[in-house]
């Protein structure tokens, strides 16, 4: 398996196993907010703030990119925080970002 697949299959099974916990709001709701310094967060490489993102780990990010326009969140565009597909039960910063940033259609 290349590094590349190895990611790619990590990625999804994070995704499915995030997107059955966040179907049960109950939990959502009870969790609270991601820690940078968790293990997902970090492999993710998530902050709260998409200026703080290391832009050399990280050379395709850009500003513009954060989680509020990311298909993954899960929130209005006014919320601060809301749940996202890659967290499951912890909500992200609606200005936070991680490498998983994927536009959101429209
Ligand atoms: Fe979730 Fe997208 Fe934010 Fe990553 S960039 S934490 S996938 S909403």
């Amino acid at each position: 398996m290349t590094d590349s697949t190895r990611r790619i299959f990590f990625m999804r099974s994070l995704a499915a196993g995030c997107a059955i916990a966040a179907a049960v709001p109950r939990l959502a709701h009870a969790a609270g907010h991601v820690e940078e310094t968790d293990d997902i967060a970090v492999a993710l490489g998530y902050r709260h703030d998409t200026h703080l993102v290391d832009q050399k780990k990280y050379p395709n990010h850009t500003e513009q990119q954060q989680c509020s326009g990311c298909s993954f969140f899960q929130g209005a565009p006014a919320d601060a925080w809301s749940g996202c597909a890659m967290f499951g039960r912890k909500q992200v910063a609606a200005t936070g970002w991680c490498s998983a940033w994927a536009k959101k259609p429209g």
